[in-house]
């Protein structure tokens, strides 16, 4: 049962009806719902489209659908080293002093940064805490995306702000998916996509200023902001902005959603045609959403491993395609994996040495 596409979809943030519609990605189904393996019932599809604000800038799902809650995801290692990696640069600038307090909106999949924070003699504090006695330092590592009135989530953490706190968010670059073709990082659930421009536009409503900006190689590119109220963007924050301007257009993603989806799917046709044994590794949302654009079933996939004990005996939404373990991926001795997590494929390389197997990562 699909809801309809609002006529007009109304900004998550700032509320204007104007905009682009970049990216249909048709009907799909809910990416983090994962039916048991034996159940044949035929999953419920939702629209999944990219609409981009023309007054802000900001780049977001137009269409309301239910989102189910999200089986808990195993952490992965590239994940945990990034926080410690982001929480190194951060106090490198001498933003982060013992004895600050501190409270963190979390994602629920990116790794916490209370522990890192509280190794470095910050003292953690519950929301609840912090919307009594607003804190020095407020941290929102990937947890943005996921509220679908931005403008009010943005308001919530800066309520819990002390005057010259500080609120650092971490969010994937929106000029860096179209950059790097990550058309299926696009995913019900992740309400928003936001580039420097649009966020910056963002906490000005709020009283905030982003006044420094980190890059890391996460996912593609993420942006670490730091803002806070009064001060002026540095040369990190102008430079930023200025290349974000230089990405291609948005609806760039559209072609290389038909582009990666074709290949796959010929991919597999052939290596099925050559009698190549095919698995894939990582039934994360990017696959949930590639393996239903591309229409690939298990005739062409025959399972997906993944680490999360919870997925196992579950099948892709959408299709027949089991979940299985590492365990039996050893145990099945494939000629090829796909890892549809690429962030994993070091890993992964590594954890397997003795599986004669080619590892690819698709389109
Ligand atoms: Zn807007």
């Amino acid at each position: 049962m699909n809801r309809q596409h609002p006529l007009v979809p109304i900004c998550r943030a700032c509320r204007a009806r104007g905009g682009e519609l970049v990216l249909d990605l048709g009907e799909q189904p809910a990416t983090d719902h994962f039916p048991a393996a034996t159940d044949a019932a035929e999953d419920p599809r939702h629209p999944l489209r990219l609409w981009v604000c023309s007054s802000c800038g900001l780049a977001q799902l137009p269409d309301e659908v239910p989102v189910p809650v999200e089986p808990t995801r195993v952490e992965s290692q590239a994940l945990a080293s990034q926080a410690a990696d982001a929480v190194a640069r951060v106090a490198a600038s001498g933003l982060l002093r013992a004895g600050m307090r501190v409270t963190e909106f979390g994602s629920g999949h990116a790794a916490s940064w209370l522990p890192l924070l509280a190794a470095r003699e910050l003292v953690p504090i519950t929301r609840g805490e912090a919307e009594r006695a607003p804190v020095d330092v407020v941290v929102d590592a990937f947890g943005l995306t996921h509220s679908p009135d931005q403008a009010s989530a943005l308001v919530e953490r800066t309520r819990r702000l002390a005057p010259d706190g500080v609120l650092l968010l971490q969010f994937q670059s929106f000029p860096g998916i179209i950059r790097n073709r990550q058309w299926n990082v696009v995913r019900h659930g992740h309400f928003a996509y936001h580039c420097t421009e649009a966020m910056a536009g963002m906490l000005r409503v709020t009283g905030l200023v982003p006044v420094t900006a980190w890059r890391f190689d996460l996912y593609g590119e993420t942006v670490l902001l730091a803002a806070r109220r009064g001060g002026t963007p540095d040369d990190s924050v102008t430079t930023l902005l200025a290349e974000e301007r230089d990405a291609p257009h948005p609806g760039t993603l559209a072609r290389w959603a038909e582009r990666s989806a074709n290949e796959l799917r010929t991919w597999l046709e052939r290596a099925a045609a050559e009698g190549r044994a095919v698995l894939g590794y990582g039934a994360a949302a990017r696959a949930v959403v590639l393996l239903n654009r591309a229409g690939v079933d298990r005739d062409l996939l025959p399972a997906v491993v993944d680490g999360s004990t919870r997925k196992w005996g579950k099948r892709i939404p959408g299709t027949r395609i089991p979940v299985i373990s590492p365990t039996e991926l050893t145990a099945a001795r494939p000629d090829a994996v796909l890892v549809f997590v690429p962030e994993l494929l070091r890993e992964l390389r590594a954890a397997h040495v003795a599986l004669p197997a080619q590892w690819l990562v698709p389109g």
